[in-house]
């Protein structure tokens, strides 16, 4: 069978800016016969994401991720519809999931990669379990309860950078959900700043592209930031720490400034911040969603709730076809997306 596929066609390099050039769509084959134990499946969405900078480097720097190779065909998460199966678990017709789903229209799996998805948990709405209903949803809310330290009635202001993005604008809703009083977003345009306080109810968020940072943040948040979720690192974060109450919390979600640039993760902070981060006694551990699987039946169910009950409101940017998924991860870098970055792949 004839299919279209997506492959690493380029490294960026590991300080180097990556473009769309770098992914190639190319025409491959596959079986036309399914195997014991396999599922031939159709892909609806895919799913581009910040972490897989790093998979585009040949050695990832993280011991969970691996590269991926020249010439070969990409992967992540990923949604579709079962077209024949061999696998006891599925039946033709059956919308599954998972995160190693490779970048083409249609292929061959094993059955133990996949999982079934319930379309009616999110109204349909299959893209949502790439995103508000999947790892994405999973990141912000296991985030803030694993490592927010929220407690409901202790009038804490949470501050969320990334705020416009895919984990961040749930890990602002949900923050709020979980007991803040006062949730403040930093993000990259005025357009994302008044979505996150007309449509997400933030109180508040500032464009980092404009004005003073900090001069903004002490006006907005008077009485100190409690609890600050991290997607972004760099001096977004340098600013919002020093501004931090003792005994506060980090939620160290991602360093999205610091994928272009060959240092470690987490990246050290300057030596300013770390005395602030020592002296208020602010915990800032390393938080991986994936440490967090045995959560994951009920969380989805709970994100699913909320979604039905209109407490979660969701965004996505979607664009349309395989052959621009490579457009759409350079543009999701350079703050193109609005909430989760979807690309849709068949209908
Ligand atoms: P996302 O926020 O939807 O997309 C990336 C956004 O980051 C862009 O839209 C852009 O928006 C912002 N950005 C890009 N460069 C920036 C810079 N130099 N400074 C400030 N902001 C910048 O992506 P996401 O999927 O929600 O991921 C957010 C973070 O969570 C990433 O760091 C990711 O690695 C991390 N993550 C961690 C886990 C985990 O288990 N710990 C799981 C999933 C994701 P602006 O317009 O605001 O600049």
């Amino acid at each position: 069978m004839i299919i279209q596929r997506v492959v690493l066609n380029s490294r960026p390099g590991k300080n180097g800016v990556p473009v769309a050039e770098n992914f190639r769509l190319e025409q491959s084959t596959i079986p036309d016969t399914v195997q014991e134990g396999q599922v031939r499946v159709r892909t609806l969405y895919l799913s581009v994401d910040p972490y897989m900078r790093c998979r585009m480097n040949e050695d990832t720097g993280s011991d969970y991720l691996l590269p991926w190779q020249l010439s070969e065909v990409a992967d992540g998460g990923g949604v579709g519809v079962v077209e024949e199966s061999k696998h006891n678990n599925f039946a033709k017709g059956d919308f599954v999931t998972s995160f190693n789903w490779p970048w083409q229209t249609v292929a061959i799996l094993d059955g133990s990669w996949l999982q079934k998805v319930a379309p009616q948990l999110v109204d349909g709405r299959l893209s949502y379990f790439l995103g508000a209903a999947g790892l994405t949803g999973l990141t912000a809310l296991l985030g803030v309860r694993e490592k927010g330290h929220v407690a409901a009635g202790a009038n804490q202001t949470m501050v969320v950078s990334g705020a416009a993005g895919a984990c961040g604008s749930l890990a602002g809703q949900i923050g709020r959900l979980e007991g803040c009083s006062r949730v403040v977003g930093i993000a990259g345009t005025d357009e994302k700043c008044s979505i996150l306080v007309s449509e997400m109810g933030f109180d508040a968020a500032i464009n980092y592209k404009k004005g003073n940072v900090a001069q903004q943040l002490r006006e907005l948040c008077p009485g100190g930031v409690d609890v600050y979720f991290d997607n972004v690192g760099g001096d977004i974060s340098d600013t919002v720490i020093s501004q931090m109450n003792q005994n506060s919390h980090i939620i160290l979600c991602g360093q999205i400034s610091q994928y272009n640039k060959d240092v470690p993760y987490p990246p050290p902070l300057p030596p300013d911040t770390e005395k602030i981060q020592k002296e208020k006694n602010i915990t800032r551990e390393r938080f991986l969603v994936l440490n967090y699987m045995d959560k994951q039946e009920a969380s989805v169910l709970q994100l699913c709730q909320w979604i039905q009950e209109g407490k979660l409101k969701v965004r996505e940017t979607v664009v349309e076809g395989l052959a621009n998924i490579g457009a759409a991860f350079q543009s999701m870098m350079n703050g193109g997306n609005i909430g989760k970055q979807i690309v849709a792949v068949s209908k």
